[in-house]
């Protein structure tokens, strides 16, 4: 199948072909024609599906050449549940919209920065990508007016249940038009995302697409049995032996994070720590030269895997192993994207042995352990 085949304009079509998107993924296939057709979409999708394009492209071909008649009205929101995403679908449709020749204008809106800068630039925007704290902020103090609000998506909406935006999420639904396209992503169907499927969506299609999980052969795993001292060393070891130039590192803990990038940084290798305690400012420039490329190492803290969206990241390193397997396929997914093989590296100690016996069960794949014992990690 082709994008041109499921109704995407050429001058789209030359968008996504420069950035290496020839064929539409099984979501982008199925979600397409029907958001085209006005219809209401519930995708059980997963990050790495390709999911934000799937809306993203019909989108801007229902905006390309809509006058909006300025001023702070949207013609569509995008509700997301953490301000990484925001920046992310902000950033799709802006690659892609502005190909067009009416440029569609969208803009992210998120909390933990200073609201003024966003109230004062919400002129024009046909598309607000925002979290749903600061969208609110922003309807009080009138900076920005709901009525033309015609396409609704909800991206991620089990994790912006999870993260507790649910009292914000139905406030916000209740101001928006009732007449209008609802489209709703999430990575599974909890009893509180139908929930808002059935209050909200018009018969709507629905779309399953098989989790990360069953794309794990595209990922090649291993781990290293290692003692909690010689994590350290053994990951120095690791990217300079294997010439990593770009990988991202989970750790357990904040406090983690900041030691491990500290250690890597005293090593020479260029590394930051990204978590909840770095300001916007720094995580933002943290995501930036992690994706160009200009930083090796990013160590992460679970909180923020979901927003990490790289096209191709060759390698994952769990220096410690997540709580639970759905954390630990999370964290793996951020390799082995659409269609792209990368390695997953996973350090294990002697009291995690049983715990990963359980994550391997649960991802159904045998993960090889080899002995660190052997190396000379002496200098590293
Ligand atoms: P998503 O599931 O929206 O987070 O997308 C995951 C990644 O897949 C992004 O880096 C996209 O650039 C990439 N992508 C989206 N659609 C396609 C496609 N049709 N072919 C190849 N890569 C794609």
């Amino acid at each position: 199948m082709s994008f041109d085949s499921i109704g995407i304009s050429p001058a789209l079509i030359s968008a996504l072909a420069a950035q290496n998107i020839t064929v539409p993924t099984p979501i982008q296939e199925q979600a397409i024609p029907a958001i085209l057709a006005k219809k209401d979409v519930l995708g059980i999708a997963q990050t790495g599906s390709g999911k934000t394009a799937s809306y993203v492209l019909p989108i801007l071909m229902d905006l390309e050449g809509k006058n909006t008649g300025g001023g702070r009205e949207i013609n569509a929101l995008v509700l997301v549940p953490t301000r990484e995403l925001a920046l992310q679908v902000d950033e799709v449709f802006t690659s892609l919209g502005t190909s067009l020749r009416y440029h569609v204008k969208s803009k992210a809106v998120y909390g933990g920065v200073s609201i003024n800068p966003q109230m004062m630039s919400m002129h024009n925007i046909n598309v607000l990508v925002a979290t749903p704290g600061r969208l609110l902020e922003l309807y009080r103090s009138k900076a920005v007016k709901f009525n033309n609000i015609n396409t609704l998506v909800i991206d991620e909406a089990d994790k912006m249940l999870n993260l507790g935006f649910k009292e914000e999420l139905d406030r916000i639904l209740s101001l928006l038009p009732k007449i209008k396209q609802n489209l709703l992503f999430s990575a599974t169907l909890s009893p509180d995302v139908q929930n808002i499927e059935r209050l909200h969506l018009q018969n709507p299609i629905v779309i399953t697409i098989a989790p990360v999980a069953q794309n794990m052969e595209l990922i090649s795993q291993i781990a290293y049995l290692v003692t909690e001292e010689r994590k350290g060393p053994l990951l120095r070891y690791l990217i300079k032996t294997e010439e990593m130039k770009q990988v991202l590192i989970f750790t357990s803990s904040i406090y983690q994070a900041d030691l491990v990038a500290d250690k890597l940084r005293n090593n020479g290798i260029n590394a930051r720590a990204i978590h909840g305690k770095k300001s916007q400012g720094s995580r933002n420039e943290s995501m930036i030269t992690f994706k160009n490329g200009s930083l090796t190492a990013l160590v992460a803290t679970d909180l923020l895997a979901r927003g990490i969206d790289i096209e191709f990241l060759p390698f994952v390193i769990n220096y410690d192993l997540p709580r639970g397997p759905k954390d630990f396929i999370h964290r793996i997914g951020r390799t082995g994207r659409a269609e792209n093989a990368g390695k997953a590296i996973t350090f294990i100690t002697i009291e995690d042995d049983h715990h990963f016996g359980v994550i391997q069960k649960k991802m159904k794949k045998q993960v090889e352990i080899l002995e660190s014992d052997g190396f000379k990690l002496h200098g590293y």
